[in-house]
């Protein structure tokens, strides 16, 4: 391999060299081959800055004598000179990484400036105003970045001189204002840094350049880069450009800005952007004055509109992505100083994917791929209506969980919620933490907040189930259910207060945001078909209500993968009939209520079928452990104690017997506790009841000739004894069904695979199970040994921060270890039966990079709640673009 230098000037650069040179070094090499106007420059690489980092922050040798090499090509091109009293030459100093992070590293601009340059420079250009301007400029900046001085300090010394001069534009700063603005500014940084203010061109360079690289681990870019999960694969240190000054403060025939070549918030092909006259660049970037919109340029300068519409065509066309510049006229003459692909909303980026096609700029592999597949849950959930949220005050902020805005009152108690819901109140639930039996308070609720739990604690995924905003884990909220209040930040919310929340930021307000319906738009649907038309792999829905079936074919789903029989117990008329059914004290009483229990069992799998005729519908026998569907233990001494204080001895009974049976069933460790088969085997009766359910309703709709497709899966099995003890009761089953009802019932059976075990065994099983479905739920806690959900909300969050864990792997899977597992699944299964049907159900069926890894592994389907269907669709596609060789067999 060939060693990589240190520097590379703008000409020399190979700019497909992204990690090497950052993405504003590459741009501005790529645009200086491109024979667009960039001033001349060079980049150091992100190389040097890794090794900056190792060599405990010190610049290796070989850097400085490259890039003084390189200011003496500049001179000689610009003619002008380094350190030179007549003309002197002066440089910015800008950070850029491989990917953009913007505002979030430093940049210094006029670099070169001391008390004789100035002077040269007002000489030169006869404009002492502007050499002074300049000089000011830079020492603000300089020691704002290399020493760290605070911009309020520069900022009071401005004010009072504006006030002096009786000005209020930074523009109108005569020579004398800003030769005093500049003697105390250094003697801010002098006093701050306890030594003289750097003089020589060549003392600044090297302090900015280390500068810039320590920006790198600066608080904000560590954040940021946090935030928008920018590893070292995508970006590994800046780089630093130095570019030679060109000047928008030269004058009014001078300016500066900066432009999308199309609408980044609709998407239309227009340009959209903003420009200062006679300003420097980041007067615009920050804000100090508001800049007039582009269009206006056109008015101003139309020789320069034109060079900047016919610049950004250009670009357009060589990007083949709408693009992000940054420009500055000086005296007239037109330069681009950066370009970059535009950052666009989830809008933007569909219309433009079409539109570009539509153009011949792009295909549509192309129009397909550049949209982050992420990115389109924006579009598919209601919205808070941005320019309304300054009005309000944010109460607290919590973990993201489920997307989408709502507004409503508070309630704490879920019976409250379901009896105010049911008047047709909008109502926000508000819990410390949320179980199965308040499920039918979700039903009557707009949206769900918890102070507990993590993104796949229980309020979390049912709300993602039923597309209902929630947020969890919000520990700065505090909840105090005697008094029925919430407290956070000094503010207080008592039932009955409006609150909105929004489920994709993890933002709770205080009051009625207006929020924003979200559509299907045309382009939208054209993206979606050309995905349906490319993918490979399939998409199932889990959807454990005939409304969860219809939204998700709706969305574009073929199949259900995931039917949580358990979900369907938790309707408002059926809970109690459950509890009684645990209550139970012998089998003939249990086997009644079964009886009526299994009646309305049949008639959801009718309509789910129904809703999905032609396609598979994979039906998950009861999952979780009897207790979680009794009221919390400790809930109900309290309501003991209450029923006894007010004399109700009969109610307060009742509850004691609820409260023992509680007691018996709760389990130091739930989620390894007795739960799905081993339930299944030990109330024979409840798996015997729900099977004969599925066969019933398959029955019925076959008398009426639809096309249904039942599979009954199920979860929890660690072994083949396990799966054959329930197959017995599934032949018995199916035998009579198919005896009193005189025809064949053909119904798949198959097994979860979500117990280490069973991925260990998985070739016994496959002599048994029809087909597999990886459950990635509980097969990352069972390969991590993590408790779902304590981990997510205690040290996850470090262990991401300290990279021990690069991402979380019950969103994203974890390729290297529950992957292994998954392959070995797979390859034990497919050789016992060849076509085997393989899937994943959990929360990793709608998230784009285990769509990927699930495409890779040849598995048939994946299965994702209704409401990300679309962006599993989209997922697919861009996996069967990717990785196109994987031919496999599926009912697409
Ligand atoms: P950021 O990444 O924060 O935008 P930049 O390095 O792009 O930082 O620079 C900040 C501002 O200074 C931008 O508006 C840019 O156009 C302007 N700028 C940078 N270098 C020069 C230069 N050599 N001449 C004129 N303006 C410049
Ligand atoms: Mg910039
Ligand atoms: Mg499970």
């Amino acid at each position: 391999m060939v060693k990589n230098k240190p520097v590379y000037s703008f000409e020399e650069a190979d700019s497909k060299k992204r990690m090497l040179l950052g993405g504003k070094g590459a741009g501005l090499s790529e645009m200086t081959r491109l024979k667009l106007p960039v001033p001349v420059g060079f980049t150091i690489t992100t190389e040097v800055c890794t090794k900056y980092y190792d060599k405990n922050k010190k610049l290796p040798k070989d850097v400085m004598p490259a890039v003084m090499k390189n200011i003496a090509k500049m001179e000689k091109k610009t003619g002008k000179k380094w350190n030179s009293i007549k003309n002197p030459l002066l440089v910015s100093v800008r950070s850029g990484a491989a990917t953009s992070m913007p505002g979030m590293m430093d940049t210094i601009l006029n670099l070169g400036l001391n008390e004789k340059t100035v002077e040269g420079l007002a000489e030169q250009t006869k404009n002492p105003r502007f050499s002074w301007d300049s000089y000011r400029r830079f020492i603000q900046l300089f020691g704002k970045v290399v020493f760290g001085v605070k911009d309020e300090k520069f900022d009071y010394i401005l004010d009072e001189v504006k006030k002096k001069q009786g000005i209020q534009d930074d523009s109108k700063l005569n020579v004398e204002s800003l030769k005093t603005i500049v003697l105390e500014y250094k003697k801010i940084c002098e006093k701050h840094t306890k030594r003289k203010f750097p003089d020589t061109p060549d003392e600044q360079l090297v302090l900015a350049i280390e500068a810039v690289f320590k920006s790198w681990m600066g608080e904000r870019a560590i954040v940021y880069r946090e935030k928008n999960n920018i590893t070292k694969d995508i970006a590994n240190g800046t780089a630093v450009n130095i570019v030679a000054m060109v000047f928008g403060n030269m004058g009014d025939d001078s300016a500066t800005g900066v432009v999308f070549t199309r609408n980044g918030h609709n998407g239309k092909k227009e340009m959209e952007g903003e420009y200062l006259i006679n300003a420097q660049g980041e007067d615009v970037v920050a804000g100090v004055r508001t800049g007039k919109s582009i269009e206006l340029l056109k008015k101003d300068m139309p020789k320069l509109y034109k060079e900047l519409s016919i610049a950004c065509k250009k670009l357009e066309k060589h990007f083949k992505e709408p693009q992000d510049i940054e420009f500055t006229i000086e005296q007239g003459k037109f330069y681009l100083l950066q370009t970059r692909t535009a950052k666009m909303s989830a809008g933007a980026l569909v219309k433009t994917s079409v539109d570009m096609v539509r153009e011949k700029l792009i295909d549509k592999n192309r129009a397909l791929t550049r949209i982050p597949a992420q990115q389109l849950e924006a579009l598919l959930h209601r919205t808070m209506d941005e320019s309304k949220i300054k009005d309000f005050k944010q109460l607290a902020k919590g973990i993201a969980a489920s997307p989408g805005a709502a507004s409503g009152i508070v309630v704490f108690d879920v019976n409250k919620a379901i009896e105010l819901g049911n008047t047709g109140k909008k109502i926000i639930l508000v819990r410390k933490e949320t179980k199965p039996e308040d499920v039918p308070a979700f039903f009557s609720s707009e949206g769900i907040l918890t102070s507990l739990g993590g993104k796949s604690s229980h309020a979390a995924i049912v709300s993602r189930g039923m597309g209902k905003p929630c947020i969890v884990g919000c520990p700065e909220l505090k909840i105090d259910y005697d008094k029925n209040i919430g407290m956070a930040n000094g503010m207080t919310i008592k039932e009955g207060d409006t609150i909105t929340i929004d489920g994709s930021e993890g933002t709770v307000f205080i009051g009625q945001i207006p929020t924003i319906e979200p559509k299907v738009t045309k382009d939208f649907e054209q993206i979606l078909d050309w995905s349906q038309k490319i993918k490979t792999l399939g998409i199932r829905a889990n959807a454990d209500t005939p409304d969860g079936a219809v939204l998700a074919r709706k969305f574009g789903a073929k199949g259900i993968g995931l039917c949580r029989t358990e979900r369907m117990f938790n309707g408002s008329d059926r809970i109690n009939l459950f509890v009684e059914m645990i209550m139970a004290e012998n089998i003939e009483e249990r086997s009644k209520i079964l009886k009526k229990l299994g009646q309305l069992q049949k008639s959801d799998f009718i309509e789910i079928l129904k809703a999905m005729e032609g396609y598979e519908v994979t039906i998950r026998l009861l999952d979780p452990p009897l207790h979680e569907f009794l009221p919390n233990p400790e809930e109900l001494v309290e309501k003991i104690q209450k029923l006894k204080a007010i004399g109700s001895a009969n109610e307060a009974d009742q509850a004691e017997i609820v409260l023992k049976r509680a007691k018996e069933l709760a389990e130091i460790n739930p989620m390894m506790g007795h739960r799905g088969v081993r339930v299944g085997i030990t109330y024979p009766e409840i798996y015997e009841m729900q099977i004969r359910a599925v066969f019933e309703a398959l029955v019925e709709l076959t008398k009426k000739k639809v096309k249904a497709h039942p599979q009954i899966m199920i979860p929890q099995i660690s072994s083949i004894a396990e799966l054959n003890h329930i197959k017995k009761t599934y032949d018995i089953i199916k035998k009579e069904t198919e005896k009193k009802h005189k025809m064949k019932l053909k119904i798949n059976f198959g097994t979860m695979i979500e117990v280490v075990r069973a991925a260990l065994t998985a070739e016994e099983l496959a002599s048994t199970a029809e087909f597999f479905s990886f459950g990635t739920n509980d097969l990352t806690q069972g390969t991590f040994s993590f408790s779902r959900e304590d981990v997510e909300g205690k040290f996850l969050p470090e262990y991401m921060e300290k990279e021990l864990l690069e991402r979380n792997p019950f969103q994203s899977i974890d390729v290297t270890g529950v992957g292994s597992l998954i392959k070995m699944g797979i390859a034990a299964g497919r050789g016992v039966r060849p076509n085997m049907e393989v899937g994943i159900c959990g929360e990793h069926g709608g998230d784009p990079s285990s769509i990927k890894f699930c495409h890779g592994e040849g598995l048939t389907y994946v299965s994702a709640s209704p409401h990300r269907i679309p962006i599993a669709i989209v997922a697919a596609a861009q996996a069967a673009i990717e990785q196109p060789k994987k031919v496999r067999k599926s009912r697409k």
